[in-house]
C-alpha cells in the first residue's frame, strides 16, 4: 500500500476504487475507469492493483524549506532527505503523487491544516486532470522559424501553431483542447505526448509548415535545422543603433544594423543626428518607417538578423554620389554581432571589404557581450476553473472569487502561478520551477498536473470547504513521510505560508456593469 493510501485508507477509503471478481480493482481516479488486474497498472501507469488495493504508484512529494534564521536561509547539505523528522512548519505537501479524484464532488486527496505565524491555514492538494491545457514556448532567436499561424507538427501531426513573435523571441502555442480532443485520436495522442515531454524538460523536435525544424527543450538553447542558437539579439536594429551610436562615433562614417524587424541606419537615425553625424548617402531597401528605421529590407529567414540574406550588401539599394564619398567607412552588422562586415567605398563608391579596425571590432564584440544566452522557455497554461474546484469546496464559484481576489494562493508543485484576471481559474506556470516528475496524463487524453490551494482556515470554512476531511500536517507527515519522496524547497519559489499572502490582490472584480469587462 502506498504512502498516500495509508492515509486515505483511514480517512477516505471510500475513494479508492472498487474491488471486483478475480481481485480486479476498478480505478475511479479518472473517467477512463480502468479495470486493473492484480499486479498490473492502469492505462496511465499512475495507479496499480497491489494485492487487491488500488494504489498511486508514485510517492507523494513533500518539500521541506531550509531553516530561516531571520537573515539568511540555512541551506541543506544536499537535496536528499536524511531520514530526520520533518518539521511541520517547514514542510509543504505538494500535489505531485497525491492522486486525483473523480467525480470531483469527492474531497481532494489531501486537505492539510497547519498553523503558520499564528494563522490557521488549509492547503488543498490534488493532481488536476486538465482537458484545457497547453504550453506557450518562447524561443530566444531572431531567426525565422515559420510564418505566423503556421502549423507546428510532431511526428507529422499538428500539435500547435506559430503565434505572435515577441521582442527577440519566436513564440509557439502547443497543445490546447482542439488538438487534444477536437481532432483525430492520433492527433490527440501525439499532442498529449508532446506536451508531456515539453513539461518534463525533455527535447522535442517540432517541424513548422513553410518553415524550419526546431528542437525545443525548457531551459536549453534551441536547435534550428540542427544548428544550436547561441545569442538572443541585443534589440532590434534601431535599438542597436541607439545603444552603440556614441561608441561608433569617430571610428566609422555609417553603420547599418541588419534586422528582419527594423534595420537601423546610423546617420539617418535620431541617434546619429543628435551626434551631428553627416549623412552618408547609402539608401537601404525596404519600407522607411521613421528616419533611419526600415521595415522589410529582405525576406525573413535564417540569415543575417533573421533575414534571408547571406550578403548584407544586397540590402543596399543605391549610394548617392552627391552625398557619399570615396573612403567612406561603412560597418554592417547583425543584431547579435555574430555577422559583421567592414567596408570602405572605393573611387567608384563601391563598398570594398577591408580589415575591421580594432576600435570597431570592440563595439561589435560588445554587441555580442550584451546578448543574453538563447533559451527555450516553456510555460504550462491550464484551466482549473472547472469541476476540480468541487474537490476544494461545495460552492466552487466562491473559490474562483477567492483566487481572483488574491485571498487563496495557488501553486503547482509548490511553484508560483500567474492567475489570469477575469473569469475561471486559468493559471500559467514555468515548468522549470516545478519538481521533476510533476506531470502525467490520462488517455482521455488530458494532462495531469499538481495543484495546491492555500488559504486561511477561517476563509476555507466560509467558502464551504470540505473541512471535515482536513488532517493536520503532523498527522499527515506521520502517515506518509516514511515512504514519501522528500526534497528541499526551492529557495527562489515564494513560500506559500509567508505572512501576508492572503491579502486581496490587485484584481477585485466588482458587480457586473455592461462594458466594464467583469464577468460577475
Ligand atoms: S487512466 Fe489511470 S487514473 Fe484513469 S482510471 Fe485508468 S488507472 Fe485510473
Amino acid at each position: 500500500m502506498s504512502t498516500v493510501d495509508k492515509l486515505s485508507a483511514a480517512a477516505r477509503s471510500k475513494q479508492l476504487g472498487a474491488v471486483e471478481d478475480g481481485g480486479i480493482v476498478r480505478c475511479d481516479a479518472c473517467p477512463v475507469l480502468c479495470r486493473i488486474r492484480p499486479g498490473r497498472a492502469g492505462a496511465c501507469d499512475r495507479y496499480a492493483n497491489r494485492d487487491g488495493h488500488l494504489v498511486r504508484v508514485d510517492p507523494v512529494l513533500l518539500l521541506e524549506k531550509a531553516i530561516d534564521t531571520g537573515s539568511d536561509l540555512v541551506a541543506f547539505s544536499n537535496t536528499e532527505w536524511k531520514g530526520n523528522l520533518l518539521d511541520p512548519k517547514r514542510t509543504f505537501v505538494t500535489g505531485v503523487g497525491a492522486g486525483t479524484t473523480y467525480p470531483d464532488y469527492k474531497p481532494a486527496p489531501f486537505i492539510v491544516s497547519a498553523e503558520h505565524d499564528g494563522v490557521d491555514t488549509v492547503t488543498v492538494v490534488t493532481e488536476g486532470i486538465f482537458s484545457y491545457c497547453g504550453v506557450k514556448v518562447k524561443i530566444d532567436t531572431d531567426r525565422h522559424l515559420g510564418p505566423e499561424t503556421a502549423a507546428v507538427r510532431a511526428s507529422g501531426e499538428q500539435v500547435g501553431h506559430v503565434t505572435t513573435a515577441e521582442y527577440g523571441s519566436q513564440m509557439l502555442s502547443i497543445g490546447g483542447v482542439r488538438h487534444l480532443t477536437g481532432g483525430s485520436k492520433k492527433e490527440g495522442t501525439v499532442t498529449c505526448e508532446t506536451l508531456l515531454s515539453l513539461c518534463a524538460g525533455e527535447p522535442v523536435t517540432l517541424a513548422i509548415d513553410g518553415g524550419h525544424e526546431v528542437v525545443v527543450q525548457a531551459g536549453r538553447a534551441p536547435l534550428v535545422d540542427g544548428q544550436p542558437e547561441r545569442r538572443m539579439r541585443v534589440g532590434c536594429g534601431s535599438a542597436t543603433v541607439g545603444i552603440f551610436a556614441r561608441q561608433w562615433l569617430g571610428h566609422v562614417d555609417e553603420v547599418i544594423v541588419v534586422d528582419d524587424h527594423i534595420t537601423g541606419v546610423l546617420t539617418e537615425h535620431q541617434a546619429g543626428r543628435v551626434l551631428d553625424m553627416p549623412p552618408a548617402g547609402i539608401r537601404v531597401r525596404g519600407r522607411r518607417s521613421t528616419p533611419g528605421r526600415y521595415f522589410q529590407v529582405a525576406k525573413p529567414g535564417l540569415g543575417w538578423g533573421g533575414t534571408d540574406i547571406a550578403d548584407p550588401l544586397q540590402i543596399v539599394q543605391r549610394i548617392d554620389p552627391k552625398v557619399a564619398r570615396p573612403g567612406l567607412r561603412l560597418l554592417m552588422t547583425s543584431t547579435t554581432g555574430e555577422d559583421a562586415l567592414y567596408c570602405v567605398l572605393d573611387e567608384s563608391l563601391v563598398p570594398v571589404a577591408a580589415e575591421m579596425p580594432e576600435a570597431v571590432r570592440r563595439v561589435v564584440e560588445r554587441i555580442g557581450e550584451n546578448c543574453e544566452p538563447s533559451l527555450c522557455t516553456v510555460l504550462f497554461v491550464a484551466g482549473a476553473g472547472g469541476s476540480l474546484r468541487a474537490g476544494v469546496t461545495e460552492n466552487p464559484v466562491l473559490l474562483t472569487r477567492s483566487v481572483a481576489a488574491g485571498e487563496t494562493r495557488v501553486t503547482m508543485g509548490g511553484a508560483p502561478v500567474y492567475v489570469w484576471p477575469g473569469g475561471g481559474i486559468t493559471v500559467m506556470v514555468d515548468v522549470a520551477r516545478m519538481p521533476r516528475g510533476s506531470f502525467g496524463y490520462v488517455p482521455t487524453p488530458a494532462l495531469v498536473a499538481p495543484i495546491e490551494f492555500t488559504l486561511p482556515a477561517a476563509l476555507y470554512e466560509r467558502l464551504g470547504g470540505h473541512t471535515g476531511d482536513a488532517v493536520s500536517i503532523a498527522e499527515m507527515l506521520a502517515a506518509v513521510a516514511p515512504d514519501a519522496r522528500i526534497e528541499a524547497w526551492r529557495g527562489d519559489n515564494p513560500w506559500p505560508f509567508k505572512p501576508g499572502p492572503f491579502k486581496p490582490g490587485p484584481f477585485e472584480p466588482g458587480p457586473f456593469e455592461p462594458g466594464n469587462g467583469a464577468k460577475r
